[in-house]
């Protein structure tokens, strides 16, 4: 449907944008046009479809953004037609001038989460933002095309999800572990903190497989890691599993009197799991070591310092006999 009033009344002119509407509002791909005041003239089918809002609720209004969003905000053709593109950094996820020719020398191209409210349903929207001239080179309107990318991006952030976790436990893997390790580094020395690191190791574990198989191996993993999983709660914490019956906990802006309190706390949660070591030579349960370590990060040491701090006070609690706590220190 169509705002006809707004549009040219006479003669081929009239016949071609007749055309060119009726064009418009049969094709495939969700389209809406608004005029340089900013109100709806054309509303197409697939726009319906896409919204749930006919075009007879919407043409003469400035009503669109009820289409996609559950407060008055302005669309992206709102945005190009009022010549206020610097604001669509704040609005949108992502976004892109249209670059090429003259006629889209100002259309913009920008993608976002909308909450759809007739359909009650959430989709990530690809959306493009053309303004037509006049022979004066005036906005006379700005057509809005929409492409429905939910499925893609769904699909994208799973697939970074999957990249980023450990198969077996589902807790962070190392790879995800090495980047946030990196990232929380550079903060630390850009603030003069200190970071914390626990690298917890199982106890007996290979005495565990020779006894339960492999399968009853990896189902004590899985246990192990929900556990810790219930005690490093901090947002910016991360448990990942650094390889084979290993874990790391990464514990950002801590100092080493709080890591050993996680320390203690992750220790005591596996021993509670009393899941049955019959050849553990420290308990009769699965028990685990860990090693804490504090740093000072600055620019001109290298993160892995402290991965190897922690192994050496792992190393210790092994040492002085498992199911234990063993911390080292270097954040002076
Ligand atoms: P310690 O108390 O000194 O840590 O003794 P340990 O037996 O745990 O140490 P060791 O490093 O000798 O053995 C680790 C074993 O963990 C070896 C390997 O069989 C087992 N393991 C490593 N990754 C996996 C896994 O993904 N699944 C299972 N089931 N076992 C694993
Ligand atoms: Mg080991
Ligand atoms: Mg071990």
């Amino acid at each position: 449907m169509a705002d006809r009033q707004n549009l040219p009344e006479t003669g081929q002119d009239r016949d071609q944008l007749d055309f060119s509407v009726r064009l418009m509002e049969q094709l495939v791909v969700p389209t809406f046009v608004i005029d340089a005041e900013c109100r709806v003239i054309i509303w197409n089918r697939a726009c319906e479809r896409l919204t749930g809002i006919k075009a007879s609720e919407v043409i003469g209004t400035r009503e669109h953004w009820r289409g996609f969003y559950a407060e008055p905000r302005p669309c992206l053709a709102d945005l190009v037609a009022q010549g206020r593109t610097r604001e669509i950094d704040a609005l949108y996820v992502a976004h892109d001038q249209v670059g090429g020719d003259v006629a889209s020398a100002q259309g913009r191209r920008a993608e976002n989460w909308c909450v759809m409210p007739r359909m009650g349903t959430r989709l990530y929207l690809a959306i493009d933002a053309g303004p037509i001239y006049d022979q004066h080179g005036q906005v006379v309107a700005v057509v809005e095309t929409l492409r429905d990318m939910t499925v893609q991006m769904e699909a994208q952030a799973e697939l970074e999800r999957l990249a980023l976790r450990d198969g077996l436990t589902s807790v962070a893997n190392r790879r995800s572990f090495d980047r946030s390790l990196n990232v929380e580094w550079r903060r630390a020395s850009r603030e003069s903190r200190t970071l914390s690191l626990l690298m917890v190791d199982v106890d007996y574990f290979k005495l565990y497989n020779d006894t339960y198989g492999h399968q009853g191996g990896d189902e004590c993993l899985r246990r192990v890691a929900g556990a810790m999983s219930g005690v490093v709660k901090r947002s910016s914490d991360e448990l990942a599993r650094y390889g084979g019956e290993e874990f790391a906990i990464l514990l950002p802006a801590t100092d080493l009197r709080g890591a050993g309190v996680v320390a203690e706390r992750i220790r005591g949660a596996v021993e509670t799991l009393a899941l049955p070591h019959a050849r553990s030579q420290v308990a009769r349960h699965v028990t685990v070591s860990v090693g804490a370590a504090t740093m000072r990060a600055t620019v001109q040491v290298e993160p892995t310092q402290l991965v190897g701090a922690a192994d050496q006070a792992l190393y210790c609690a092994k040492e002085q006999g498992r199911n234990r706590v063993a911390a080292v220190d270097f954040s002076d």
